[in-house]
């Protein structure tokens, strides 16, 4: 197979900044497709204070990119790291991302948002024209990344090295799409013949998620599930009729994880590290979780943990629904996420009023849910909706056992007890509701209080596989079949035949 050069361009990507899935996936799927044997190069923001806080060495390039937009110049230095193997080209323009948040503040977005992506998207078009020989594939990814298929068909043809490449538009989140005024089609120069209802208009505002969704030559999403789900309308936030328009180029393809980074027999952050067959660490590390946080000590209560944006896609109201009553009969939580303040308020007002029983750390602490996925008998993920989910991966990985609703991601990469009995790695749920998730829980429970199909249901977790190999074999596959030239149309050979003169 001949290798490729492919180009990521990102909002975030692991281990330099991360707020959710997005990061682990750009973070890791690169890897992959090197051992493949494709060269690969991923495009970020240089966030200077994430960078710093995560100890990433950068190195300043030689070129800075000049770039008008609302009506003034920014000057934008391009620097490189490379991080265990992996190229990494980052845009500098301080005024726009040196900041705190990726987004914006806690729970919030920045006002200038659609600026420093729209502007982050056309540099990076010209970094990749000006890193690489020749691009072969250029992946981009969620909203924040949408207008570069668009831009690089209208207005970046003349840059040879990535007019012929082709683009890959990847939806790890349908629910966020970048919606934004527009006036800013003018003050960010964007092609306006593309501003109609078949394009990125969107009830007369900018979507830059239409705008990737129109333009890329592939459009996949991070499950097969998901993909049919965004096509109706509980699912696809107004998109449905939009997607089914472009449904031939769309397809599902299902996150993998880094296993290597994720890995109980080697992670340093764990008190004790375990694997399948050596479990007894796995006991180390819940006592200490529960010393650390202040629980009782005990090895038989059954200790349920979430780890998690506090959004309304998460399901955290079927979780509060139903915390008292699990607390009340004798149960452990220990919670980390951070997001909306009515949920961490909740949480909070629940762990001080059982402090023996309930953990919630708000925050974003990877170390943390390390140690949390490795302590914790039952992993809560009652999602509204999950394109793909990580958490339930890292949390198998673990040997912690997800409770799901069956949306998504979830559906397809946990195996529930109900169906398969013997091949099941965790607990599925239907409704929306907190009286079905309850039901699921206790399901779980009591399949905890017996442990050999707890040892059983656990071993098959630990062992799934999880890796890349398979998913990033798909998306090189998919790669290679965007690149082969289109077959040459026949052209019928026809020979004049004289027709006969009429008698
Ligand atoms: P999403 O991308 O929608 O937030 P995923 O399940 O796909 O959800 O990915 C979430 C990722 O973010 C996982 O790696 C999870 O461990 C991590 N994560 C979520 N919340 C926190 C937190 N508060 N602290 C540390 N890691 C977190």
């Amino acid at each position: 197979m001949a290798q490729l050069n492919i180009v990521f361009i990102a909002s975030e990507a692991t281990p330099l900044a991360k707020t959710g899935g997005l990061a682990d996936v750009v973070g890791s799927l690169p890897h992959a497709l090197k051992q493949l044997g494709h060269d690969v190069t991923i495009i970020l923001p240089f966030y200077r204070q994430h960078l710093i806080k995560n100890n990433i060495q950068t190195q300043a390039l030689p070129q800075t990119i000049e770039m008008w937009a609302d009506h003034k110049q920014h000057l934008c230095p391009l620097h490189e790291a490379k991080v265990d193997g992996l190229r990494f080209a980052l845009i500098e323009q301080d005024d726009l991302f040196d900041r705190e948040g990726l987004y914006g503040p806690a729970g919030g977005a920045y006002d200038d948002n659609l600026l420093r992506f729209a502007l982050f998207d056309r540099v990076a078009l010209e970094a990749a024209a000006t890193l690489n020989k020749r691009v072969d594939i250029l992946h981009c990814h969620d909203w924040q990344t949408g207008l570069i298929p668009l831009l690089l068909k209208t207005q970046y043809q003349h840059y040879a090295n990535i007019a012929k490449a082709k683009t890959v538009y990847t939806i790890h989140n349908l629910a966020y799409q970048g919606v934004f005024p527009a006036d800013w089609i003018h003050r960010l120069g964007l092609p306006t013949h593309h501003f109609h209802p078949d394009g990125y208009e969107f009830y007369g505002q900018i979507n830059c998620m239409k705008a990737g969704i129109e333009s890329a030559d592939m459009i996949t999403t991070v499950s097969p599930t998901y993909a049919q789900e965004i096509l109706t309308p509980e699912y696809g936030c107004n998109l449905e009729g939009f997607l089914k328009q472009h449904s031939q180029k769309l397809t599902g393809i299902v996150n993998g994880l880094d296993i290597d980074d994720w890995n109980p027999a080697t992670d340093k952050t764990l008190a004790a590290n375990f694997a399948a067959g050596k479990i007894a660490g796995k006991a180390k590390c819940k006592q200490a979780l529960q010393q650390q946080a202040g629980l009782d000590i005990d090895a038989k209560v059954p200790l349920l943990t979430l780890i998690s944006r506090l959004a309304e896609q998460k399901g955290i109201d079927l979780l509060l629904a139903n915390a008292t009553t699990w607390l009340e009969r004798g149960y452990q939580l220990a919670i980390l996420g951070s997001g909306e303040s009515a949920d961490e308020h909740a949480l909070s007002k629940l762990a001080k009023a059982y402090p023996k029983q309930m953990y919630f750390f708000c925050g974003f602490d990877e170390n943390l849910a390390r140690q949390i996925y490795a302590a914790g008998d039952i992993f809560l993920m009652p999602s509204r909706f999950e394109p793909c989910g990580l958490g339930q991966l890292m949390a198998m990985r673990y040997g912690n056992i997800p409770v799901v609703r069956a949306t998504g991601g979830l559906k397809d990469t946990v195996i529930d007890y109900n169906q398969v009995k013997s091949k099941s790695t965790g607990f599925h749920f239907e409704a929306a509701s907190a009286q079905a998730f309850d039901v699921a829980v206790e399901q779980a429970i009591s399949a905890f209080q017996t442990p050999t199909i707890w040892s059983r249901i656990r071993n098959r977790a630990l062992n799934r596989d999880s890796s890349w190999q398979a998913s990033a074999q798909t998306y090189a596959d998919l790669y290679q079949t965007l690149l082969k030239p289109a077959p040459k149309k026949k052209v019928r050979k026809t020979t004049s035949r004289k027709t006969k003169p009429r008698k």
